[in-house]
């Protein structure tokens, strides 16, 4: 092929400031447009009911060579983009968690975007770096963290990451550092059998193992990971725990992580974090608690309980998602460690181009070393936007309410004889199943009740199995503008949609 002839060179041609302003307010505009839509009588369908393959025959195959007209962008986002979305932010999404944003938290990642603010080093983004610090130490305080996971600490320390699953993988390299590296016998992750997949994941990356093909004994790469069976109440079974680390240790192997989960992602089940955390001291592994979802709940008092928050104290680091339940946009993960040192000492590469006066003096925290990529966007602007504007008291509010509308919804389907729910009871997850005396039978009739409710797009829900096989159906609940009456609505299309079956 022949390269096309260079023609003059024009530099690109920008929005001026007033186009700028103009086109932004044009699209909060159809943000806040979309979210009163999706709020209406008549929202759209709740899971996208297109067929593969229609965004792609709606967008023109190649890229423009000129630029096109505003107007001309704004009608294909209408006509292309809008019809074929899945509406994470409709009140009536019940399915996996929760993403759910907020107005401030909108605005602080619009400022966040056009500030366009990149903070690997202290240096290169002073504000956001010391905001992020300040972000921190804010929600461990919020969250009644252990007083060692915060900056003023002697040796601990907090980080915003994109996700729950950038803080697994962290952990895990700092467990390693701490178990004095790759070198030695095999090195050896627990977590129990309900614990995220982003736990495997991160042990595939770390090069421990070499696929998701998890066998007793069987190590495929440099380690091995333990999937621990759990109790009747999908916790992990800790005198499992026991005996698969004490039998690791006897073999010359190095038990260098325990995952323990604070709300799993199945069930929303409650690992005991107290007799965890003291079976992997004893072990010397690293405790790392993955709050993903639940952990926003310790911002309420009398949650702290039922999430045994006390356990904290022996988690070498602990991890949640704003943007799970706590209004603040994808992607927002609060990660936390008392032992900074070692974390950082296991992520910390310093080529050349990046050494400055500031880092090199000490005395100011670079966020790069806390983290997978080197890059990072200016995240704590909007958390600080979000805290702001609900305050604390605010945020236990939004938390309750779910928690109280998790609680409504597990009456009424009590109440209804076609259903049973055969989990333990978590805050603002309830899972349940057609009753059915044969578990065969009961699954397909409970997956053939999810496939019609979906496909009805009224409410958006999805599926989990207990460790007996057992088919759930979730009702997560944490949707930004989730309200009693869509609660209620959603029960009501289930046991519609039950007796259809
Ligand atoms: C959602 C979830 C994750 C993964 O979250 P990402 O932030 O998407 O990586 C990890 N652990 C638990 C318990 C979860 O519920």
């Amino acid at each position: 092929m022949v390269p096309p002839t260079p023609g003059p060179s024009t530099p690109a041609e920008h929005l001026t400031g007033d186009e700028l302003a103009a086109r932004g307010a044009e699209v909060l505009r159809m943000i806040a447009d979309y979210w009163e839509g999706l709020r209406g009588e008549q929202g759209p369908p709740v899971l996208a009911q297109c067929a593969p393959g229609t965004t792609l025959q709606g967008l023109a195959p190649r890229p423009p060579e000129q630029g096109e007209p505003w107007a001309k962008v704004m009608a294909d986002t209408a006509r292309v983009i809008m019809p074929n979305l899945t509406h994470w932010q409709s009140p009536s999404f019940f399915a996996y968690f929760p993403a759910n944003t907020s107005g401030p938290s909108v605005l602080g990642d619009l400022l966040s975007s056009g500030l366009g603010v990149q903070g690997m080093l202290w240096a290169t983004s002073p504000a956001a770096t010391e905001l992020e610090t300040r972000m921190l130490d804010w929600m461990a305080e919020a969250l009644a963290l252990p007083d060692a996971f915060r900056s003023t600490s002697a040796t601990g320390g907090g980080v915003i990451e994109g996700t729950a699953s950038e803080a697994t993988l962290v952990a895990l390299c700092a467990a390693r550092k701490r178990a004095g590296g790759s070198r030695g016998g095999e090195l050896v992750v627990y977590a129990s059998t309900q614990a995220h997949s982003s736990v495997l994941k991160a042990a595939m990356i770390a090069g421990l193992i070499d696929d998701a093909t998890v066998r007793e004994g069987a190590a495929s790469g440099a380690g091995v990971v333990r999937l621990v069976p759990v109790d009747e109440h999908q916790r992990m079974d800790v005198g499992e725990l026991e005996r698969a680390m004490a039998a690791d240790r006897a073999a010359g192997r190095r038990p260098c992580l325990v995952v323990a989960t604070m709300g799993t992602t199945g069930t929303g089940a409650m690992d005991d974090l107290l007799a965890i955390g003291a079976v992997a001291a004893a072990h010397g592994a690293w405790l790392h608690v993955d709050g993903a979802f639940a952990g926003a709940a310790l911002i309420c008092p009398e949650l702290r309980g039922r999430l045994h928050a006390e356990g904290l104290e022996r988690a070498d680091s602990f991890a949640f998602n704003p943007h799970k339940w706590l209004l603040t946009g994808f992607d927002a993960n609060l990660m936390y460690t008392r032992d900074r040192k070692t974390l950082t000492g296991a992520l910390s590469v310093t080529p050349e181009y990046l050494r400055n006066a500031a880092s090199e003096a000490g005395g100011v925290v670079d966020y790069r070393d806390w983290q997978i990529p080197l890059g990072r966007r200016f995240r704590a602007l909007k958390l600080w936007f979000v805290v702001r504007h609900y305050g604390l008291e605010g945020l236990r509010g939004h938390i309750r309410e779910h928690v109280r509308l998790g609680e409504l919804a597990e009456q009424l389907l009590r109440s209804d004889s076609r259903f049973e729910l055969p989990a333990t009871k978590s805050p603002a997850l309830v899972c349940f199943a057609l009753r059915d005396s044969e578990t065969a039978r009961g699954n397909a009739r409970t997956r053939g009740l999810m496939d019609r409710l979906n496909g009805g797009g009224r409410l958006y829900l999805t599926h989990a199995a207990l460790p007996s096989g057992r088919v759930v159906l979730r009702l997560a609940i944490g949707g930004t503008f989730t309200r009693e009456e869509h609660v209620r609505a959603a029960v009501q299309e289930i046991a519609a949609a039950a007796g259809a079956g």
